[in-house]
């Protein structure tokens, strides 16, 4: 086992995409077999340079043998869509009905982003938007998974790689470890220059309610600090080296961001759309589904530690501290 993970070699291969994020990075760790770990955004452009960069590589499409997905967005999957069809693809379950476009899942979001509207408060002008929430999709695969994979489970020739389960960008998020080198790749969940947004999803088939995708990122980023992890080769922007002290760090800036919120609704109930346009003034507008979800992940985040409550009465809901009755 151990000589095969001293003959292992893992490539980066960056991969342009429209969306504002800009490129990412998709990575082959070669042993006996050839693995790939994402698949770039459906388009032309993305396509030519994955096949040139592998190229550059001594490989080609067919070496390839196997595919983890470290969560279902289109910058992630996409690319899927041009690769063999019989190629094994590999993921976490809550990722595949994204990854097929299910319309049984899809026909809900609508109802679900139009009460989610209604209960934060959003003014009128962007309910407009509701009908493009899915647009991204377009860049996205239309290819399932071929089988799921949980916590601590191994892929084939990966004896070295663990996979650990880490929601919270996206609920279908994991990441893979390997215990030797102490590498992680590391999806959307550890970025060097942005806190990962945790995006808001609609409630999967056959269940109730959405997730909570903050606390979600918080557990999830708990968990790997209990990681001997040396460094992280990230979806997006550089590999990050001082993994703990980032950790620590987006832990940090969360409780802060949570104290403004805390501090904005102290006797003054507020909506979370009126929260959400005190945390982000300037790109709230621009940025309306993403500032959303943060903001609504601080609140999940307060509900549950019992440091704000709702009143939840009439539309669209108010948040308030807790009054501490002496
Ligand atoms: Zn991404």
């Amino acid at each position: 086992m151990n000589q095969l993970s001293c003959k292992q070699e893992i490539k980066q291969i960056t991969i342009p995409t429209p969306f504002a994020v800009g490129d990412v990075h998709t990575y082959i760790i070669i042993t006996d077999k050839v693995t790939l770990v994402d698949a770039g955004v459906r388009t032309m452009e993305a396509w030519e340079v994955f096949q040139n960069e592998l190229k550059k590589h001594g490989l080609k499409v067919l070496d390839i043998d196997q595919v983890l997905i470290t969560h279902h967005h289109p910058d992630h999957v996409g690319l899927l869509d041009y690769l063999p069809a019989n190629i094994p693809v590999y993921g976490h379950e809550r990722a595949h009905p994204w990854m097929t476009q299910d319309q049984r899942y899809f026909t809900t979001h609508d109802a679900f982003y139009r009460e989610m509207f209604a209960q934060m408060g959003v003014e009128e002008r962007f309910y407009s938007l509701l009908g493009a929430m899915d647009k991204p999709l377009r860049f996205s695969c239309q290819r399932g998974l071929t089988s799921f994979v949980k916590e601590g489970e191994k892929l084939d020739g990966l004896a070295d790689w663990r996979i650990y389960e880490t929601p919270g960008h996206a609920s279908s998020h994991l990441v893979l470890f390997d215990e030797n080198s102490g590498t992680m790749i590391g999806g959307d969940l550890i970025l060097a220059h942005i806190s990962p947004n945790p995006l808001v999803e609609p409630p999967y088939l056959g269940e109730k309610d959405r997730r909570k995708s903050m606390i979600d990122y918080i557990s999830s980023i708990k968990k790997m600090l209990k990681l001997p992890i040396k460094r992280v080769l990230p979806g997006h922007g550089e590999i990050v080296q001082d993994v703990q002290q980032l950790l620590e760090e987006r832990l940090h800036q969360q409780e802060k961001r949570a104290a403004k919120v805390e501090a904005f609704v102290k006797g003054n109930p507020a909506t979370a759309y009126e929260i959400c346009q005190h945390l982000f003034p300037k790109v709230f507008e621009k940025q309306l589904l993403l500032t959303l979800s943060e903001t609504l992940g601080q609140v999940d985040y307060l509900m549950e530690k019992d440091r704000i409550e709702v009143d939840a009465t009439s539309l669209p809901y108010r948040y308030k501290t807790k009054e501490v009755v002496s």
